[in-house]
């Protein structure tokens, strides 16, 4: 082991006992309490200050002081009662009140889950992140507010990214996916773009999304692959319930997960890596909204979905390190 090693270990035993040690003095104090005695103490403590009193104005969701928006449980006088990106609550004593805007948007996974990653190493996380920001800035452009569940690599559970929908309320929200294990080839893109199941409004949004990806995707001449039964379309749990979270618990918000493309497969991940690739996917998604916003169009693609097994798509709060808010 180099000393540079031992120094990182170091570093990180003390972090990992960082907030242990904090403890220890308080155990310790309440261990050695002195014996009542009859006689006056010799000398007087001290007591402790108030602890400081934050007034903030009430908030559904703030963005922290490190750009993360967190949903907000509630307040006490030291701040906000917040979720963080790991899904615990701690309280927050300064941040931005978010506004609720027409749009969330999701991009999936981030940090240390990576979601599913190409043949040529391309992390789904990262090229979610980057359509995201294409889609964000188009429907900016065209005067939508656009609110996202991360603005950078940072890992995000479920339960804060539905937390925060919930908590905003907006006309609508979408999850970006890019997907893996397909039936086999296509003529055309095996964009998934999967909605409510119950809701309308939802389907509607899936159709025209699905419409706008499909199309701009089409113009680039490669070997398809997907699922036989792609398409605009719904997925229930085995109580009848939406199966995806994102679709189950922002039950009110008219929601989709889009699919877009493949990135599993060499041709798709090969694509996918390059921006001008990433720009056209980003606009087609928000082209698919601004439609849904301001038309009556009812969308395209609508298929009836085939029986899956169910898998773990992950998502949850296992080994999460939360990020300085
Ligand atoms: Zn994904």
């Amino acid at each position: 082991m180099t000393r540079r090693a031992l120094v990182v270990v170091a570093l990180a035993l003390c972090a990992a006992c960082g907030s242990t040690s904090a403890r220890i003095p308080l155990q310790r104090a309440a261990g050695t309490l002195p014996p009542t005695t009859t006689t006056a103490p010799t000398t007087t403590t001290t007591p402790p200050p108030p602890p400081t009193t934050v007034s903030l104005p009430p908030a559904n969701a703030v963005m922290s002081p490190r750009g993360h928006p967190l949903p907000v449980d509630g307040q006490n006088a030291q701040g906000w009662l917040v979720e963080t990106p790991c899904g615990k609550t701690t309280t927050l004593s300064a941040g931005t009140p978010i506004a609720t805007p027409t749009v969330v948007l999701d991009p999936g996974h981030g940090g240390g889950e990576t979601g599913a990653i190409g043949p040529n190493h391309l992390r789904e996380a990262v090229v979610n992140l980057a359509v995201s920001q294409v889609t964000k800035a188009t429907l900016e452009a065209n005067g939508v507010t656009v609110v996202m569940t991360r603005g950078d690599d940072t890992r995000v559970v479920l339960t804060t990214r539905s937390a925060l929908v919930r908590k905003l309320h907006p006309t609508a929200m979408v999850s970006i996916h890019h997907n893996s294990t397909p039936d086999g080839p296509r003529n055309d893109p095996g964009t998934e773009i999967y909605y409510q199941a119950r809701s309308p409004e939802s389907k509607r949004l899936s159709g025209l999304i699905y419409e706008e990806v499909v199309r701009a995707l089409s113009r680039y001449q490669i070997p398809w692959v997907g699922l036989v039964d792609a398409g605009a379309k719904y997925r229930l749990n085995s109580q009848g319930g939406d199966y995806y979270h994102m679709l189950r618990e922002t039950a009110g918000t008219p929601s989709v997960i889009a699919e877009l493309a493949y990135i599993s497969d060499p041709p798709e991940a090969d694509l996918l890596a390059r921006p001008e690739v990433q720009r056209v996917e980003g606009e087609a998604v928000a082209r698919g909204i601004l439609r849904y916003l301001r038309t009556q169009d009812p969308g395209s693609g609508y298929v009836t979905p085939l029986p899956r097994p169910s898998s773990d798509n992950g998502g949850g709060g296992e080994n999460c390190v939360d990020p300085p808010l």
